[in-house]
C-alpha cells in the first residue's frame, strides 16, 4: 500500500511539532527561572550594598568623631602640664569616642624597667587610676601585677589584644580566668613609649563594633604614652631650671621669682612677709684649711640642714656663693627673727667636719632679717635692708642675726 505524500508529511510533522512545542515550553520556563534568579540576585545585591554602605557610613562617623575628639585630647594633655591629669583626659576621650560599657586607664607603679632592680616585691604593677563603668566590681586604686589578668598581659607583652585573643590564646584564657574583678574587655592597648610600658587602656563594648576601633584605641594609647613622656620631661626640665646644681635647693632666679610672687600676694592680702638673708662666716678660711671640695660638701650639708628646718610654704635657696635666702610668707619681723635665730643656732651646734679649725671654733653664719612692708615697700629695697642687717651682723662679731632698721641701731637676736 502506497502512502500518499500528504499523509506522510502530516505523520512526520505532528511529532516534530510536538518536539518544537516542548522545547519552546522548556526554553520559556528556563528563561522565566533565569529572570527570577536575576531578580533575586539583584535584590540580594542591593540589600548587601545597603548594609555595606551603612557600615561604611558608621565607620566614617566613628572616624570623624575620633579625629575631632583626638585633636581636643592632644590639646588637653599638653595644656594640663601635669602628668597625673593625663589618664583622666584619656579616659574622657575614650568614653566619648567608643561609648563603652567599661573603660579603664591603668598606670604603671613601681620601679621603671631598666632600673636594675629584680626583687619580687619591686615587680611593676598596674593601678586603676581612671575608670568609667556602668557595672562590675573593678574599682579605682585596685592593683595588678604585670603579666596578671588581661590588662597585666597586655602591659607585659606590649601588644594590643582583642576579645578573640582572650578566647583563643591558651595563656590568655588562663590569665583571664584568674582575675575575676576584671570585666571581659573587648580591646586592650598598651601605652608604650621608649620601650617602656607606662600603662594600659582597656574597653568593653560588647554590642558595637567598627573595623577601625582596634587601631583607634592603639593610636590613642600610643600618643597618650608619648605625650606623657614629653610632659614629664618638660616638667623635669622646669624643676631642674630652678634648682642650684650643687646644693639642690632653689637657685637665685627661682628665689627672686618666688619672692616677687610672695610680695604680690602680701600686697593683695595685706599680710606681712619676711626674708632672712645669711652668709657663712669665714668661709674663705674654711676653703683654705679644708679644701674647696670640703667647702662644697659643707654648703650642701648646710643647705639640707636648713631645708629640714623651714616650713613647707617657706622658700629657701642659694642666693649665690655662700649666701642663702629664706622667704617666709605670712610672717612678721618678730616671728622671722625667731626662725632665723633657730637656724643660726642649729648650724652653730651641728658637728660639721672641720668646724673646729674655724676662727670661731665652729661653722657659723651671720644674717639679716627684713619684713615687708615694715622695712621696705619694694623687693629690691627689702633685700637691701636684709643685706644691710647682715653686713652689720658681720661687723658686730659674726655668728648672729640682726633685724633691718633704718636707724642702724638695732636689737640683736642672741643665743
Ligand atoms: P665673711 O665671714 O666675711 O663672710 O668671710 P668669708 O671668708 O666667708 O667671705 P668672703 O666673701 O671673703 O669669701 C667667700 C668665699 O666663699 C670665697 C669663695 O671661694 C667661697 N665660695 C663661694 N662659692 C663657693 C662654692 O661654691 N664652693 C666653695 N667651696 N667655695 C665657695
Ligand atoms: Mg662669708
Ligand atoms: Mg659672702
Amino acid at each position: 500500500m502506497q502512502w500518499p505524500l500528504p499523509a506522510i508529511l502530516a505523520t512526520l510533522l505532528v511529532p516534530v511539532l510536538v518536539v518544537i512545542v516542548v522545547v519552546l515550553l522548556m526554553a520559556l520556563r528556563r528563561a522565566r527561572a533565569a529572570r527570577r534568579e536575576v531578580e533575586i540576585v539583584a535584590r540580594e545585591d542591593k540589600e548587601a550594598s545597603t548594609r555595606r554602605f551603612r557600615r561604611l557610613e558608621q565607620d566614617l562617623h566613628f572616624l570623624v568623631d575620633f579625629f575631632r575628639i583626638f585633636a581636643r585630647l592632644l590639646g588637653e594633655m599638653h595644656a594640663e602640664r601635669q602628668v597625673r591629669m593625663i589618664p583622666h583626659a584619656l579616659l574622657r576621650a575614650v568614653v566619648e569616642i567608643f561609648g563603652p560599657e567599661v573603660a579603664t586607664v591603668l598606670v604603671r607603679r613601681g620601679s621603671p624597667s631598666g632600673s636594675g632592680s629584680s626583687k619580687p616585691e619591686e615587680l611593676p604593677r598596674l593601678s586603676v587610676v581612671a575608670l568609667h563603668s556602668t557595672r562590675g566590681s573593678l574599682r579605682k586604686g585596685m592593683e595588678f601585677q604585670f603579666g596578671e589578668g588581661q590588662a597585666g598581659m597586655v602591659a607585659e607583652r606590649q601588644q594590643v589584644m582583642v576579645r578573640r585573643d582572650f578566647e583563643e590564646d591558651q595563656v590568655a584564657i588562663y590569665q583571664r580566668s584568674q582575675v575575676t574583678v576584671e570585666p571581659k574587655y573587648d580591646i586592650i592597648a598598651p601605652m608604650v613609649a621608649g620601650g617602656e610600658t607606662l600603662g594600659v587602656l582597656a574597653i568593653s563594648r560588647p554590642d558595637r563594633h567598627h573595623d577601625s576601633e582596634r587601631d583607634v584605641l592603639e593610636m590613642i594609647a600610643r600618643v597618650g604614652a608619648l605625650t606623657w613622656k614629653n610632659v614629664q620631661a618638660y616638667r623635669d626640665k622646669e624643676v631642674e631650671a630652678e634648682v642650684d646644681k650643687l646644693t639642690r635647693i632653689f637657685n637665685k632666679g627661682a628665689l627672686l621669682r618666688r619672692l616677687g610672687l610672695a610680695l604680690h600676694e602680701a600686697r593683695q592680702t595685706g599680710v606681712k612677709t619676711s626674708i632672712f638673708m645669711f652668709d657663712l662666716d669665714n668661709f674663705k678660711v674654711y676653703n683654705d684649711t679644708n679644701g674647696h671640695l670640703a667647702g662644697d660638701r659643707l654648703l650642701t650639708q648646710l643647705a639640707q640642714l636648713v631645708k629640714e628646718t623651714v616650713r613647707a610654704d617657706d622658700v629657701f635657696g642659694r642666693f649665690g656663693g655662700e649666701e642663702f635666702l629664706l622667704v617666709m610668707p605670712n610672717r612678721n619681723s618678730a616671728q622671722a627673727l625667731t626662725v632665723a635665730g633657730t637656724i643660726r643656732k642649729r648650724i652653730e651646734e651641728y658637728p660639721f667636719e672641720g668646724g673646729e679649725t674655724q676662727p670661731l671654733g665652729r661653722v657659723t653664719i651671720s644674717g639679716g632679717v627684713a619684713c615687708f612692708p615694715d622695712d621696705a615697700a619694694e623687693q629690691v629695697e627689702l633685700m637691701q635692708a636684709a643685706d644691710n642687717a647682715l653686713y652689720k651682723a658681720k661687723g658686730d662679731g659674726r655668728n648672729q642675726v640682726q633685724r633691718a632698721d633704718e636707724s642702724g641701731l638695732n636689737p640683736i637676736e642672741t643665743q
